[in-house]
């Protein structure tokens, strides 16, 4: 028993799902868990880090964003029909696929980067699993209670109170699954007018089986099987090990000071026994969403959320020691702690040693700061990442907006006319990217005398030609070039194509062949 002044922190029947000291098969049946709510900084960043992402994935296909009258207006669009992605005041073509091959290279090496800098951040806030299993709990809480309450509907018979709560739960799980996936859908299409169709009827049968396929992984994955997800089915646990170093930030229980646990504190101390911070509450077992302890050590399990840091901190303010007994740390500085508190000769760890007389930690108690973000490592991958990122911006900013391509007739490669002059048709493609119509200026180099005509006035060539393109269009285009070979030097020359857009610098050239055969 503790005794009336010692300030005790409350207990939790909680028991973590993966035991060390029990023996666990591969794949364990699921044991239910009943995260209870954590209070604290890291709970409040990742309400904000939920509503950020929420708001993100629901709101952009409702963004407008005016490209004049030939483009789609909506902001962020994936527009497979015409083969273009719209990214604000960025369009993507096809046959520059390499702007998303880049941004893929910089969310791998990004999250290489964060991995080895603060560890598993990813699964713990920003991971769409962790953010809906989130959001499913919020729903879990408001209609059936807190942990407590939850727990003991669990242990209830099926009544009509029972009956309802879980109604009206999968309900709202339901209606959330439905919206995550009808969210989805509006990406690939003008999100209004596919609303609408949506709505009536009238929508693509591919948008509602789209629908439905992703309602039925939300609801399942975020709502039924949870923490098994990351367990189970996700690589990146396993990936994750060798991206850390003993100077990535993890979630770390402080056994040198935490340990021996008792509940007793007072007693213990008054019996001369050697006692740690921890007043085996089990609080961070109870708000933990993936069910385990995090004083058993680094575990697959653990995403990092810190809800443990949370929970364990506001025991600490309670029962009146230092806040940090679970804290991110890193391996370096746990190691280098734990040596102090180390007794070699028993094997045991004395808290005192970590300890001013006063009680309070040590100064040289080793406290890991946001400065072991910035090493080597992290500065190297941050460098990578900001080099491709500038150099893509770059590239964004500065490409053309207009392209050539021309294909030379094959057969016949040229025919002599009646006046003895020799011509060759040529395939003009004008690709035109911008979202309104251009003309451009088409001209001839490298022949002497060469002149060129469209088929339908062959017999009227000129030196320059004015083709209109339409908006975010291909044009395909004859044209015939005719030169005298009295004035060429070689059999094959050398013919440059030049268009330039005639209201703007913007040009493109290519080059291709004049063929004469000797003649
Ligand atoms: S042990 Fe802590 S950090 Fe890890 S998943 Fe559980 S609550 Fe989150
Ligand atoms: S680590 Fe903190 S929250 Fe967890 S049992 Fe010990 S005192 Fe309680």
């Amino acid at each position: 028993m503790a005794t009336t002044d010692e300030p005790v922190a409350q207990q939790h029947d909680v028991e973590p799902v993966n035991r060390r000291d029990k023996q666990q098969p591969l794949y364990a049946a699921r044991k239910k868990i009943h995260p209870k709510r954590a209070e604290g900084t890291f709970r409040r960043f990742k309400w904000l880090v939920m509503a950020v992402t929420l708001g993100i994935y629901y709101i952009t296909p409702w963004i407008r964003w005016d490209r004049g009258d030939f483009a789609p207006d909506q902001a962020v669009l994936i527009d497979l029909v015409n083969r273009r992605f719209y990214f604000f005041f960025i369009e993507i073509w096809p046959q520059e696929f390499y702007y998303v091959a880049g941004m893929l290279v910089m969310a791998g090496i990004g999250l290489f980067l964060v991995t080895s800098s603060v560890g598993r951040a990813w699964c713990g806030y920003t991971c769409p699993q962790t953010v809906w299993v989130d959001l499913f709990l919020v729903i879990e809480r408001a209609v059936e209670g807190e942990r407590n309450k939850r727990i003991k509907l669990d242990k209830e018979p099926w009544s009509a109170s029972k009956i309802g709560k879980r109604t009206l739960k999968h309900a709202i799980w339901v209606l959330i699954a439905l919206s995550t996936g009808g969210a989805w859908i509006f990406y690939f299409a003008d999100a209004p007018q596919l609303a609408m169709n949506f709505i009536s009827g009238e929508a693509p049968g591919v948008a509602y089986s789209t629908v439905a396929v992703l309602a039925f992984t939300t609801y399942t994955l975020g709502g039924l099987m949870r923490e098994q997800v990351c367990t189970y089915m996700c690589p990146w646990p396993r990936i994750q090990g060798a991206m850390l170093d003993e100077h990535s930030l993890t979630v770390t229980y402080n056994n040198w000071r935490g340990e021996p646990r008792s509940r007793h504190q007072k007693r213990s101390q008054e019996e001369g026994k050697p006692i740690g911070d921890c007043v085996d509450c089990n609080a961070c077992v109870a708000v933990c969403p993936m069910g385990i302890d995090i004083r058993d050590g680094q575990q697959l399990e653990c995403i990092t959320c810190a809800l443990c840091i949370d929970a364990c901190d506001a025991v600490m303010d309670k029962v009146g020691h230092e806040r940090g007994l679970i804290s991110y740390a890193t391996l370096s500085d746990y190691n280098s702690n734990m040596r102090m508190a180390l007794n070699e000769e028993t094997g045991r760890i004395e808290p005192e040693r970590v300890r001013d007389s006063d009680r309070k930690l040590s100064s040289a108690v080793k406290h890991t700061t946001i400065k072991s973000v910035f090493r080597p490592r992290t500065l190297a991958y941050f460098s990578v990442w900001a080099l491709i990122g500038l150099a893509m911006s770059y590239h964004v900013a500065t490409r053309g907006r207009l392209d050539l391509n021309i294909l030379h007739d094959r057969n016949p490669l040229f025919v002599t006319l009646s006046n003895g002059d020799v011509r060759n048709g040529y395939t003009v493609k004008v690709l035109n990217m911008m979202p309104e119509p251009r003309t451009v200026r088409v001209s001839l180099s490298g022949v002497p005398g060469a002149v060129m005509s469209l088929p339908e006035s062959s017999d009227d060539p000129t030196d320059v030609l004015y083709l209109d393109v339409e908006p975010d269009k291909l044009r395909n285009q004859r044209i015939f070039v005719r030169a005298n070979p009295a004035e060429m030097p070689d059999a094959t020359m050398e013919l440059t194509f030049t268009v330039q857009d005639i209201f703007g610098s913007e040009r493109a050239e290519y080059e291709t062949r004049f063929e004469t055969g000797g003649l």
